[in-house]
């Protein structure tokens, strides 16, 4: 069995999560995905529409945010972005 990261589009993304206390007002989400996110009179941003793009547009998005404040996640709750084997360090509650 052999992972396969090009087929990640074709993923189904169930979940979008924004970390408000992370999200500086950058405004990348909403350039890649505006039907998706927009950002409220705080600026910060919020999902206005989960379904708002598709999969491979939010994707990019959440790619896109430089404090990765974009979490998302499959129909079984699994992580699609960020990747796991991606971890910054010194990350524990
Ligand atoms: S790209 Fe990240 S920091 Fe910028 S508005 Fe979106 S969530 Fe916030």
């Amino acid at each position: 069995m052999t992972e396969s990261n090009a087929s990640i589009g074709k993923r189904k993304i169930k979940k979008i999560i924004v970390d408000r206390d992370l999200c500086i007002g950058a405004a990348s989400c909403v350039a890649m995905a505006g039907g998706t996110f927009e950002l409220d009179e705080e600026n910060k941003a919020v999902v206005k529409l989960p379904a708002g793009d598709n999969d491979e547009k939010i994707l990019l998005a959440a790619k896109s945010c430089p404090v990765f404040a974009i979490t998302l996640e499959d129909e079984d709750g699994k992580r699609v972005y960020p990747e796991d084997e991606d971890t910054t360090g010194g990350e524990h509650l």
